[in-house]
């Protein structure tokens, strides 16, 4: 890793093949913010800008200075600039392509700034405290990724999984409200109660893990070797002994329950290499 420092700024460049996780507790050690929230998540800075990897209030978009590409064609590097990455919510220019191999990847991060508490589930735990620094938010979001099981820890069956399965959906501002009146009509929500929902720039994000639980996949749902995580209900679980084909079964069954119980398809969020373009999900993206 290479750092260049600035008078407000401190630059990060890390190759590729370098785990995400060592660039964010380095960043939390040295106190520069912009990856606290993303502490714990498994995988390699490369892959990081390709879905905009992001958790507990953060994406990497929002720190990527420039991502260097080598073409596979044209066989050159290339520069490209934050803006032109095309960094949306678990999504940019680099998913499901082939041409660019992501080399390297600048964080821009922030000397002695404040850590982000955008995220309610995170910011409830510091609610009241003067300002946490940004170990606190690590450990803060480590031990509750702990709790649903998305550290890859050995021996941790629930953690057998590739995180969340599917994207949470971003509806129009109609879409939610004809959301909401299906909800009251089939009895799931007494009106006037809302689904829980943030809002996002795009429009209104509603989680996928609960829509999954609400069209009948509980925590710890099972189908034989898959199922959903006793720990979260986005996480799906291969206890050994099935195939991959089982567990994309097993998705296709959840996404057609949601889509028929709320009108709403589930973007899944994995992308799908070795699969033929008939696999039985919609909005799948294929390598
Ligand atoms: C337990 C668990 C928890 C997770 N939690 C989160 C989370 O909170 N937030 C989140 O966003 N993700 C999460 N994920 C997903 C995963 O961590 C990310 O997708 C991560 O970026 C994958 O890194 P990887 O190196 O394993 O990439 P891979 O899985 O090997 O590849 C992912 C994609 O990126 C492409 N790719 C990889 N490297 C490069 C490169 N150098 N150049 C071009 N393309 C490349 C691959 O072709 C593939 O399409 C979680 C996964 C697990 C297993």
């Amino acid at each position: 890793m290479e750092v260049e420092k600035r008078e407000e700024t401190v630059t990060v460049i890390a190759q590729a093949g370098t785990h995400l996780d060592e660039v964010v507790s380095l960043s939390v050690a040295e106190g520069w913010a912009g990856l606290e929230c993303l502490s714990g998540i498994p995988g390699s800075v490369g892959a990081t800008p390709v879905q905009n990897v992001g958790a507990y209030g953060q994406e990497v978009a929002e720190c990527i200075l420039w991502v260097e590409v080598f073409h596979r064609e044209h066989l050159t590097f290339q520069r490209l600039s934050c803006e032109a990455c095309g960094f949306a919510y678990r999504s940019s220019i680099f998913r499901g392509q082939r041409q660019w191999i992501i080399t390297r990847v600048a964080f821009r991060l922030l000397p002695q700034g404040s850590p982000t508490l955008r995220y309610p589930e995170l910011a409830e735990l510091f609610r009241g405290s003067a300002r946490p620094s940004l170990a606190e938010v690590r450990q803060a979001v480590l031990s509750l990724r702990q709790k649903k099981g998305m550290v890859l820890t050995p021996g941790l069956p629930e953690s057998r999984t590739v995180g969340s399965f599917f994207k949470n959906p971003v509806l129009s501002f109609e879409a939610f409200e004809r959301l909401k009146t299906r909800l009251w009509e089939q009895g799931v929500l007494l009106f006037p109660q809302e689904p829980p929902n943030f809002a996002v720039p795009a429009g209104i994000k509603v989680p996928a893990a609960w829509l999954v639980e609400q069209a009948g996949f509980p925590k710890g749902t099972r189908r034989g070797p898959v199922g959903v995580s006793p720990l979260h209900a986005l996480s799906l679980v291969h206890w050994g002994g099935g195939t991959a084909e089982a567990l994309v079964a097993f998705a296709s069954e959840i996404q057609r329950a949601v889509k028929q119980a709320f009108g709403i398809t589930l973007e899944p969020e994995p992308v799908f290499v070795g699969f033929s373009q008939d696999l039985p999900l919609e909005r799948a993206t294929c390598l």
